[in-house]
Formats: structure tokens, sequence, C-alpha cells
């Protein structure tokens, strides 16, 4: 099986996503956590993200693509999980690129829908709440992310419509019942 979960800054895709990994034994793939691993292990491209990242601008499509790249080849007949990723048709194109040479395609991408005022409020209560905010986790950095995301990230969503590939999934509930919802849609892959 193989999932994209969609959706903005704060949207929860990394809490549905564990569950998704407990539940079904999925491998998640979060380029966000990622990007932040190499940058705790000040490797030269952790050094290079951060400052992109600090900004809320979008890393290279190389970076981004080798990542995913070397972790779906690595990891053959696992199934995946992706959060964050694609962030923008470049990379889109991509993952469907990287599947198909495997043999392998998508199942579904799941748009977990919460509107802008709703995570400016989330985002700043778990900096209010964290003590170790994360250095993009400001107002100023997420009022970009979100920007971004709606300047790019989600121009993908025709292209996931016409692979009849995009449900959407109402993100202002408990974590309960949005993952309740997920699951609707997981138990149809399962069957087929
Ligand atoms: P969030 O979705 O909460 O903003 P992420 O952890 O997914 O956080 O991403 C944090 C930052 O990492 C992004 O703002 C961006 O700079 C970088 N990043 C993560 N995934 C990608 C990606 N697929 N393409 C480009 N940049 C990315």
């Amino acid at each position: 099986m193989i999932i994209i979960l969609f959706g903005p800054p704060g949207a929860g895709k990394g809490t549905q996503a564990e569950r998704l990994v407990d539940k079904h034994n999925l491998m998640q793939l979060s380029t966000g956590d990622m990007l932040r691993d190499a940058i705790a292990r000040g490797s030269d491209l952790g050094i290079k993200a951060k400052a992109i990242m600090d900004k809320g601008e979008l890393v290279s499509d190389g970076i981004i693509i080798s990542m995913i790249s070397e972790k779906i080849q690595g990891n053959k007949g696992r199934g995946f999980i992706f959060d964050g990723f694609p962030r923008n048709l470049e990379q889109a194109k991509a993952l469907d690129v990287m599947l198909e040479k495997l043999s392998l395609s998508l199942d579904l991408v799941i748009e977990i829908v919460v509107k802008d005022d709703v995570l400016i409020n989330r985002i700043e209560k778990r900096v209010r709440e964290s003590q170790h905010a994360r250095s993009d986790d400001n107002e100023e950095v997420l009022k970009n992310r979100l920007n971004v995301y709606h300047q790019s990230t989600e121009k993908i969503k025709p292209y996931y419509v016409a692979q009849k590939k995009l449900v959407k999934i109402d993100g202002i509930r408990s974590i309960e019942q949005v993952s309740n919802e997920i699951e609707g849609y997981i138990v149809d892959i399962v069957k087929q």
C-alpha cells in the first residue's frame, strides 16, 4: 500500500502518519523529518537545508527526490506513507516515475483540509507549549510556509484528481475522528 498524506503545515499529517505506521506496518517517509535528521547530524546537506527551512522555503527538488528515491529503493516490498512529500508538481511527477520503475503505483492521496486561521492558532499553541520549538515554528515563517503551500503544493491537487486518487478529509476534528475516516478509505484499498 502506498499513500500520500497531503495538507498544509500543522494539518496533523505527522500524527496520522504515525497511526498508520503502527496499524498497517507502513514505512513513514517524511521529508521534513529526514531533513531535520540531516541537520542534527551536521551533514553538508543539513547545513544547506537549514537555512532554507528556517525561511519556510522549499529545499531543492534534486535533494528531496534523491532522498526519497534512496529510501524507496532500499525498502523494496514495503508499504509507504509519504508525509510532506511531494510538495510541488515536479516532485509529484518524479514520484510516479520512481514508482513505475519498480512496478509500483500510488494507491491514494489523502488531503487533510484545515483552514489557515486554525493552522495559525494550532502552531502558535505548539510553540507556547513546547520546550523545543522547531526553528521554523514562528509566526512569520509559518505565514511563509502557508504561502508556499498555497502557491506550490496545492497546485498538485488537479494532478491527483485527474488520476482519481485524491480524497478529502475534514481535519478540524479530533485526532480519533480524522483517523477513523482515513481508516475507512484504507479498508477499501486493503480489500482490493
Ligand atoms: P510542515 O509541513 O509542518 O511545514 P515539514 O516537516 O514537512 O513541516 O517541513 C519543514 C520544512 O522542510 C519545509 O518548510 C521545507 O523547507 C522543508 N521540506 C520538507 N519537505 C520538503 C519537500 N518535499 N520539498 C521541499 N522542501 C521540503
